[in-house]
This record gives C-alpha cells, structure tokens and sequence, in this order.
C-alpha cells in the first residue's frame, strides 16, 4: 500500500490536500508516481459544479480526486501487467473502457458504452466517484495514481514530463484534426484560442495544413497562435472573419474550419464558420457548448446544395495517442507556449480560481 498526498474534492469549491492510502494494484493494474499535471477545463467545471451530477456523489459517496493529464513513472505493476515495467516513464490515457460492449469490439474505446475515466474525465462523475471508493483509481491532482495498465502509455525518450503531461488534450485534437482529413492542400480556419484551439494549430501544421487562419479577440492568443505556426490571424472584434476567409480563398472559402471556442460561444461561432467554409468542406465542432444556448439554427438547403460535412468529435483512440506523443518528441512547438504556468500541487486551489483568466492558457502542476 501507498502512501499519497491527494488533492480532495469534497464538495463544490471546497479541495484539500491530504494524506490517502492506495490499495495494492490489481493483476492488471499500475501504480505511477505522478510528477507533472495538467488542469483542464473538466476539472474547473466540477470544481465550480458547473453540472448538476457533481454534488450528489460527493456527498453520498465520498470525496474524489481530480485530473487526468499527467505523467510520471511506473513504481509498481500487477503480476499480469506485460505492456509497461517499473522504472518507465509514462503519460496518462484516461479513459477507462469496458472492452467488452460494441464500440469497444472495434477497438473505439471512446465511444465505450460503459466508459469511465481517471479523474472523472469520461463517463458519469458518479460512476467515477465509485470507482475510486471501490477499486481506488481516482484522478491525477495526487503524487501517487493507481490506474488499469490500459490507462498509461509510454514516454518517447528525452520528452519531458511537461510535455508528456499535455497527451490527453492533444490527443483529442489529434483526433479531431485527422478525422477532418487536414492534409497539404487544405487552408484550414481555426476558431477560438483556447488551449484546444491552440494544439488545433499545433496538429494541423504537423498534417501540412496549406494555411492555418485563426480567430479570435485577444491579440495576445493570436500572437501565440503565430509563433506555434498560424500563417494568418484575424481579430474577429476589429474585422470581420468570414469576409476575410472568402478573401484570402478567392472568394471559395475555407476547406476545414474548426470551432474550438465552447460554451456561449459555440453558436454564433459555428454559425460564422459554415458562411466560412468552401463547398464540399467540413466544419467540426470540438468544444461543447452552453447547455441553455446549444441549438444552432442552420438552413439544411446549405448543407444540401453545398455538401456541407458538420461533424464532432470527443476522446480519442489509441492511434491518435501514439500521434500526439510522436508530435510532442518531434519539437515541433514549445509546449511551454501552451502550458504557460505551473504551482505545487498545494497551491492547486489558486490554478482552479484563476484557470481561464488573465494570460494563463493550460496551467500546470508540480507534485516533486
Ligand atoms: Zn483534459
Ligand atoms: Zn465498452
């Protein structure tokens, strides 16, 4: 058994860092010792019960970890565990699949029927909150996590626990940009420069994205989105950003255009990008929307005669794991850009009040 120090979430606003015990590992099971996190707007969302399902859980059934992009080494495996050793340096995969249901035949792990994930990432948080209370795999916002061996994936060599601790969130992007198809002859748009929209540029330029536009009203994410590889910006509060595409494209419009921005947002952004988008192109929706504002009113003769593809994406596959750790190996961008802050673990309330504000893109943290 392990001792830890865990940050707990007992309740809406209310974390505190303090010693637990992690069961032994299961036949399947590793124990990591975390180095590096990531917090990601998961998190801040249960942190401020922004979802009706957080509160319940905690009361009825106990307090729970968050967080669930991380990495650290291995310290402990189950007697049956063949994928990874002691001593390896791994990333953190979240989701927890049942392997047995449909999707999860087809090898789809993100589309599983029973999924639930580390840190209350996937599935029901109070399928998660359980699972923690019954098997003790929790979240990452702990020094130690105790996880099935399906949940990390080895490090390439010399990649730091920095890097590695951003698989996750770019995995997902990964997945979003390669179901889309961005390849060499697309001008790509990219709305929102959140962190998501960032790595947006990041795996589109990896792809050979002919151009990648970005939109958004805060110069300083612009110019970041510069520096990771954007070949033009446009500041959607001075100039009109479907103007400027239908310009720059002689008049044809976007072939791939990305909706990254969530929340209220995502409406009049989706909207913008379907008068952006050339025909035969494709608008997908990465980030998820207002629950009270998440209808979009669209013509269905548009999609019909323009052969408009709208499409989604959420989680993502092993393939696109593999992809986002051979991005970060590959210097392709300073994932300092991205992940511009770090605090010790004890400090994590200060990151979930301040995530989101100010110039902090993905704030990170240190668990020694
Ligand atoms: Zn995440
Ligand atoms: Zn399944």
């Amino acid at each position: 058994m392990v001792k830890a120090k865990a940050a707990l979430l007992y309740a809406p606003k209310d974390i505190r860092v303090e010693e637990i015990t992690l069961p032994d590992p299961g036949e399947k099971d590793v124990v990591v010792r975390i180095r590096k996190a990531t917090l990601c707007p998961t998190d801040i969302k249960k942190y401020n019960a922004l979802k009706p399902d957080v509160e319940e859980p905690l009361k009825t059934v106990g307090p729970y970890i968050l967080g669930h992009e991380a990495a650290g080494e291995i310290i402990e495996v189950g007697s049956g565990v063949t994928s990874v050793k002691v001593g390896d340096r791994v990333a953190v995969q979240p989701m927890i699949a049942c392997g047995e249901c449909a999707y999860c035949k087809q090898g789809k792990i993100n589309m599983c029927l029973n999924l639930t994930g580390i840190g209350g990432s996937a599935g029901g948080f109070g399928d998660c909150v359980k699972l923690y209370h019954e098997e003790g795999v929790g979240g990452c916002f702990a020094t130690h996590l105790k996880a099935p061996e399906s949940c990390v994936m080895k490090l390439p060599e010399g990649l730091s626990m920095e890097a590695g601790s951003l698989l996750e969130p770019l995995a997902d992007v990964v997945h979003s940009v390669d179901a889309a198809g961005v390849c060499p002859e697309d001008d790509v748009v990219i709305i929102g420069l959140g962190p998501m929209g960032l790595f947006h540029v990041v795996a589109a330029k990896y792809n050979g994205a002919r151009s990648i536009t970005c939109v958004d009203i805060d110069e300083s994410r612009l110019e970041t989105a510069k520096k990771l590889g954007a070949t033009e910006t446009v500041n959607s509060a001075k100039e009109d950003p479907v103007a400027f595409i239908r310009q720059q494209t002689d008049g044809l419009g976007a072939g791939k255009v990305f909706v990254t921005s969530g929340g209220r947002a995502q409406a009049p952004c989706a909207e913008q990008a379907l008068k952006m988008v050339r025909k035969k192109g494709t608008v997908a929706l990465f980030a998820s929307a207002d629950v009270r504002a998440d209808e979009l009113t669209i013509s269905l003769n548009f999609i019909h005669y323009n052969m408009i593809n709208l499409t989604g994406t959420v989680g993502f596959g092993r393939e696109h794991g593999e992809k986002a750790l051979e991005i970060l190996a590959s210097g392709i961008f300073d994932p300092a850009l991205i992940r511009n802050r770090e605090l010790p673990l004890e400090e994590i309330v200060t990151g979930m009040e301040s995530y989101g504000k100010g110039t902090d893109l993905k704030i990170g943290l240190d668990m020694g």
